[in-house]
């Protein structure tokens, strides 16, 4: 549907793992990195599109892992093979994931004249014990330097990831993380709450989470600090000031198409879906093996249309649609849509059709009706 791709970058180094985390990542000397950058740098090289032409790129994301745990030169180094083997555009977005604790004025420095111009920055809270109790590695202080870093480096464009719903986190400690970080006034800010993940430590542990009632609340207060602080939510857990909504992720949930490079890093191309092998070990000695390919049918492509779509404030476009499947929406989903329509959960206005605020709570109830299974295609 567009002709441009995004690129992801897998980098699974941390200093150490915390306890929530169930991302490919684990520790890693120096030697180790290097090893896995020149597989990376081969599993780029290796990479053959069908046209004469170089495939065009407009957004670039090294995520992890902790991607700031490696030497600047790295990813420079990778920086430099993607461009070599694709055509990255100009003013294209490429983002980085950094941690404080990780992070020096030198590094943010040498990202910004490499190119990078996007920096992702895992805070998650600004209370050191609640950071502490999650197993982060670096305090509120330190996420206060390398943010000051930043712009002095020149970055304009800064998301702040945060997190709710954590262990031993009250309404008014969330309250004022939230306070103190739009009184920063990053660009973006992406607000999730926790999940407590089968095989993670917190898997394993009493935790002291916040009841219901509390989570929920935490939720609304989300919604509203962050409005009147003039972010837009634009998808159900992001939030970002006018014309900083994070492209790479709009991608994502719009259907564009995008390569990933890197251990347990998921490609969607040419109609169809591979991830690659998510054993650091194994890609280490062996470089990338793609894990079972799926080619997507017609009603996949649809349902995932939609059900991505969703997420985002704008919902999907009839027209797009259209564009893209030669038929609408109402001919393939017009019972579930006409269903939620009528309890409130969706809206269609003009050519749109989105979650209502009502609906965006309930958001996995209303999508889980975009799926076309084997009896209702
Ligand atoms: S920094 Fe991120 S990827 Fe690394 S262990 Fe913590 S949550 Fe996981």
């Amino acid at each position: 549907m567009q002709d441009k791709l995004s690129i992801y970058v897998h980098l699974p180094f941390c200093v150490r793992k915390c306890l929530y985390c169930d991302f490919v990542s684990g520790v890693g000397n120096e030697n180790t990195m290097g090893s896995y950058v020149n597989k990376l740098l081969d599993e780029i090289d290796s990479f053959i599109g069908d046209k004469d032409e170089k495939l065009k790129v407009d957004t670039i994301f090294f995520g992890g892992g902790t991607p700031s745990v490696l030497p600047a030169f790295m990813i420079d180094k990778i920086l430099c093979k993607l461009k070599s083997v694709f055509a990255v555009d100009e003013d294209g977005e490429i983002s980085i994931e950094v941690n404080p604790g990780t992070s020096d004025k030198e590094k943010l420095d040498a990202y910004r004249k490499m190119g990078i111009n996007r920096l992702s920055i895992g805070l998650q809270s600004t209370w050191d014990e609640e950071l502490r109790t999650l197993g982060r590695i670096h305090t509120y202080k330190e996420f206060l330097e390398v943010y000051k870093w930043a712009r002095e480096a020149g970055f304009t464009n800064i998301n702040v990831d945060l997190m709710s719903a954590l262990p031993g986190q009250s309404k008014e400690s969330y309250e004022e993380t939230l306070m103190r970080v739009t009184a920063l006034g990053p660009e973006h800010i992406s607000a999730y709450s926790l999940i407590v993940e089968e095989g993670t430590p917190f898997g394993e542990m009493e935790l002291n989470l916040p009841d219901e009632d509390t989570e929920r609340e935490m939720y609304e207060m989300t919604r509203d600090i962050l409005a009147d602080a003039g972010y837009v939510r634009y998808e159900i857990s992001n939030y970002a000031k006018a014309g900083y909504e994070c492209r790479h992720n709009v991608g994502y949930w719009t259907g564009k198409e995008y390569l990933g490079f890197g251990v347990a890093a998921a490609s969607y191309f040419q109609g169809k879906r591979w991830k690659n092998q998510d054993n650091r070990d194994a890609y280490l000695i062996k470089g990338a093996q793609r894990e079972e390919e799926i080619v997507l049918s017609l009603e996949d492509k649809m349902s995932e249309f939609m059900f991505l779509g969703l997420r985002m404030s704008k919902g999907v476009s009839a027209k797009r649609f259209y564009e893209g499947f030669g038929k609408t929406p109402d001919s393939v989903f017009g019972e579930a849509i006409e269903r939620h329509i009528k309890n409130g959960l969706l809206k269609e206005e003009g050519d749109a059709l989105f979650l209502t605020s009502k609906g965006t709570d309930l958001a996995n109830y209303v999508m889980s009706d975009f799926i076309l299974d084997e009896n209702n295609r």
